[in-house]
């Protein structure tokens, strides 16, 4: 088997600004939506490559078309919340579920699929989120980092206790496939003004070079490796960005132990 490169998209639009910072801030959700999506999409085009596209249902209803382009240039479209608001925050289980669904029925409605796949919204899972992926027979997840570059089985929520060592929850069926946050484009080129953590705009060079990097050693040290990138539109679709991506992209493809593919093929082949 080769190694596999999944380049995924949290196409978060405005439902990543809806409550954090100033007004101003969701023009770059339109941004993302309107100027940055077709120019990805064209690049999908024109080099052939499969992707995997998280949308929330808040995104799929403000900007339908867009969000049904993803879907009818054949890339697949996976559950992301559908208010983008972190899972902790809803407070209940019920508040969490009704939330989900409705993200499952605005996929549902754009694409007449359910969604197989989850990657949470901003702030991690709840105590509730594993519980509601197995209720609705969701076979993968790409929200966490036990690993780096091989998937593993999601477990239940582990428990952290004052003065106890951690306890990992029980195994389950879900398949988790990593994304560190090394490999998040937000976290290293999308600085909030108020945001302490995110101060300066690093530099598209170094990042793909890190990447490359990182493609490298797993070609030479582990085995059907998975390299995933965790993009979004409304920062990957920004020229200096869109220029890497296009020479990673045709880099890549001139390997011959390595492939693009979309994050549920790479989880049909998992074995544990
Ligand atoms: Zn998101």
């Amino acid at each position: 088997m080769p190694h596999s490169v999944c380049l995924t998209y949290d196409f978060d639009a405005v439902a990543g600004w809806t409550s954090a910072g100033l007004p101003e801030y969701r023009s770059w959700g339109v941004y993302g939506a309107e100027t940055c999506v077709p120019r990805l999409l064209d690049l999908h085009d024109r080099t052939g490559v499969p992707s995997t596209w998280f949308v929330p249902g808040h995104t799929i209803e403000s900007f339908p078309e867009v969000a049904g382009e993803v879907h009818d240039r054949g890339h697949e479209i996976q559950h992301h919340g559908w208010s983008h608001d972190p899972l902790p925050s809803f407070g209940s289980r019920e508040a969490e579920r009704r939330d989900f669904v409705r993200g499952i029925e605005a996929i549902e409605e754009l694409t007449g699929e359910t969604p197989t796949g989850f990657r949470n919204p901003a702030g991690g899972f709840s105590e509730h989120t594993v519980d509601l992926l197995r209720e609705f027979g969701f076979e993968w997840d790409s929200s966490g980092t036990e690993r780096d570059l091989r998937p593993y089985y999601l477990r239940e929520r582990g428990t952290v206790e004052p003065g106890q060592p951690y306890r990992r929850g029980e195994r389950t069926d879900v398949v988790a496939v990593p994304v560190p946050w090394h490999r998040d484009d937000w976290l290293q080129l999308f600085p909030v003004a108020s945001d302490p953590q995110f101060v300066s705009y690093g530099h598209e060079p170094d990042v793909f070079n890190r990447w490359r990097t990182e493609l490298r050693w797993m070609r030479e040290h582990v085995e059907e490796g998975v390299l995933t990138l965790l993009l979004h539109p409304q920062c990957a679709g920004r020229a200096p960005f869109v220029a890497e991506l296009e020479a990673f992209i045709d880099d890549v493809s001139e390997l011959r132990d390595t492939e693009f593919t979309d994050v549920s093929t790479v989880v049909e082949s998992f074995s544990g």
